[in-house]
């Protein structure tokens, strides 16, 4: 994933750059970045943010940094913002998406006698540079981005600095936000919302599909109107992104509550206690107990003081390691208790498998496992979302594999949640990882809990419709 912020400013805009990036830190562990313009040059500052968080590496470079314009980013991938010099002036650039066709777009820069791209290690082509490279065929900026964004298969939500302002455009489907805040004397314009109100911003524009927007000091100029399809991200909602942030006039939390809320009145079962599992889970399950009148309760919480980033462990072993010292738990919430607790999505399984057992070992009577989405089914196209690598790697598409005898089983049965199929997809997953019982949220009920019409999001994950 990744996320990127810009401020265009009449005062100086590196704090609020600063912080408002800071704020994307969720949606990325790889690479930090910031560029700011000074009337003369671009000053730019990129660190590796694996390990330590984006605002203790670049508190350093705060002194040195100073201009009424920048962009930046948090990057689960490449090192970004990028500086360009080409015919169309110099700029920075930064991206949020991905790129599937990256070896035909760059295969074909090479025809047209683009001399080289920069390898990263991995023998990777940075894949911002390839966007840069699709802006630079055309004559202006403008152009440019609209070439690229019919180029690119996957999506690409980008932001350019000239010297003149910042350049804004939203994916082509508008699959990740990109939202203008406005202050006395200043604009920004961020991916997340939730950056704004400590920075003093309130929500001014948010772009359409395929909109483009020049942000000056002065104001933001429509360079190219939104289209006519949307399919936003319904994840965005679900899972990964910020509570205090709302896209399209619907806030992540208040989703989450809505939609843990239409669970608990489609369930029967008695418990004791409802639960979140942290954190993205917990306002699901807020929502299921306020509904279902069961008191909620944290019979495991996390230790946050040394724990607060997702560090990226090479292994699994040592990914589960962490995730299991990571939580805590509340022995007398948990023993003798029936429990049930809501969690954003299961992936793999391992990991919530591994949870239950956990919870089974402090004797829990019973542990009721209600997941947010629909059963994953396919992993992401359109974003650089990896929470598995292949379709087979998700828990789901394994349970099919095991009851049909074969990998290229027909999915359309698995994806409705009113067949047989379905039902029993969903009572071999609970067996397997050893619940007493699971349910998923159905699909249309996720999708209304959003509150939008059905046929602006984007639902790929559960059904593999485009
Ligand atoms: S496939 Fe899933 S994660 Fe990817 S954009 Fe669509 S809803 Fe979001």
């Amino acid at each position: 994933m990744g996320g990127v912020f810009g401020v265009v400013s009449k005062n100086d805009c590196v704090l609020d750059l600063y912080f408002g990036t800071d704020y994307h830190s969720h949606l990325g562990t790889s690479r930090g970045g910031m560029a700011v313009w000074t009337g003369r040059s671009f000053s730019r500052s990129i660190h590796n943010i694996e390990n330590v968080q984006f605002r203790s590496k670049f508190e350093v470079d705060l002194s040195g940094m100073s201009g009424h314009m920048g962009i930046g980013c948090i990057s689960d991938n490449e090192p970004q913002p990028l500086l360009v010099r080409s015919h169309l002036g110099h700029y920075a650039i930064t991206t949020v998406g991905r790129i599937n066709n990256i070896d035909d777009i760059v295969d074909h820069c090479f025809r047209n006698n683009l001399i080289h791209f920069l390898e990263m290690s991995r023998g990777e082509i940075n894949p911002t540079e390839v966007v840069s490279a699709l802006i630079d065929q055309e004559s202006s900026i403008k152009d440019g981005i609209l070439y690229a964004q019919q180029t690119i298969d996957g999506s690409c939500t980008l932001l350019v600095l000239t010297d003149k302002g910042i350049y804004a455009a939203r994916d082509r489907f508008g699959r990740t936000p990109l939202i203008v805040g406005r202050k006395e004397g200043a604009y920004c314009v961020s991916f997340e919302s939730c950056a704004f109100t400590n920075l003093g911003y309130h929500p001014f524009y948010e772009l359409g599909p395929g909109e483009i927007v020049l942000i000056t000091p002065d104001g933001i100029e429509q360079v190219s109107p939104p289209g006519d399809k949307m399919k936003i991200c319904s994840f965005l909602w679900v899972y990964f992104g910020y509570p205090s942030s709302t896209y399209e006039g619907v806030n992540v939390e208040v989703m989450r509550n809505r939609n843990g809320a239409i669970m608990a009145r489609k369930d029967k079962v008695e418990v004791d206690f409802v639960s979140g599992i942290p954190d993205s889970g917990v306002a699901h399950a807020i929502g299921y107990s306020n509904e279902a009148k069961i008191p909620y309760v944290r019979p495991f919480i996390k230790y946050n003081p040394t724990w607060s980033r997702s560090f990226i462990p090479q292994t699994q072993e040592v990914r589960q390691l962490i995730a299991k010292m990571k939580l805590m738990p509340i022995i007398d919430l948990i023993k003798g208790k029936r429990l049930l607790f809501c969690d954003d999505s299961i992936v793999r399984g391992t990991q919530m498998k591994e949870t239950v057992q956990f919870l089974y070992s402090y004797n829990a009577r019973e542990v009721h496992i209600r997941s947010a989405c629909p059963p994953l089914l396919f992993t992401c196209k359109y974003l650089n979302f990896s929470r598995a690598r292949s379709d087979m790697d998700l828990v789901a598409r394994r349970a099919i594999r095991k009851l049909e005898g074969k990998d290229d089983a027909n999915l359309e049965q698995y994806c409705d949640h009113r067949t047989e199929k379905h039902r029993c997809m969903v009572e071999y997953i609970g067996k397997q990882l050893g619940f007493t019982s699971l349910k998923y949220q159905a699909l249309p009920d996720m999708l209304d809990a959003t509150g939008l019409p059905h046929e602006k999001l984007c639902t790929y994950c559960w059904n593999g419709r485009e």
